[in-house]
């Protein structure tokens, strides 16, 4: 796997400032979250690991699930149950409680995490938050218009009446 060098300089520097100790799996893992624009798994995150030269994992299930864990701990990171039955991990902003809405497209099966927060004055008074689990679901911006493409390429061919389309897409 090559390494940004500077990349990796600056994740290291983030997991101290978080008091975390940024070994190289460490880091990795902090870098593979970062690249993500949706929320993944803990397999997801083993691939990374996986060489493909020779097949061998560098860091196996249990370190990648502690340092995970840890990420959560500190605040680095959140998990999400998207309904999926399988947790999803996405960075934090900060913040001890996300109270960020979550987007689960039900078509790519990604979850996002989405800017729009919800008040704490949802809660009545004297009520404590221990945990939050908010998800929209519905189909992403690329899955529609993906869809609205095929749409539209259907609609046309059938108004040229032509049969050599069906193939076009594949
Ligand atoms: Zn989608
Ligand atoms: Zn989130």
């Amino acid at each position: 796997m090559l390494f940004d060098y500077l990349k990796m300089k600056e994740a290291e520097k983030i997991l101290a400032a978080k008091g975390i100790r940024p070994t190289e799996t460490r880091s990795t893992i902090y870098k593979h979250l970062k690249r993500k624009f949706y929320a993944i798994t803990l397999r997801e995150i083993e691939k990374s690991f996986i060489k493909k030269s020779d097949n061998n994992k560098t860091a196996d299930r249990t370190t990648i699930y502690r340092t995970i864990k840890l990420f959560q701990e500190k605040g680095i990171v959140h998990q999400i149950d998207d309904g999926t039955a399988i947790a999803k991990y996405a960075f934090s902003d900060g913040k001890n409680l996300d109270l960020h809405l979550h987007f689960h497209c039900t078509h790519c099966g990604n979850t996002f995490c989405l800017p729009n927060k919800v008040s704490q004055d949802s809660l009545p008074v004297k009520y404590e938050i221990n945990d939050v689990n908010l998800v929209l679901k519905g189909v992403c911006i690329k899955c529609r218009k993906a869809k609205a493409y095929k749409h539209r390429i259907v609609e046309s061919n059938h108004k040229n009446k032509k049969e050599d389309t069906p193939n076009k897409f594949k």
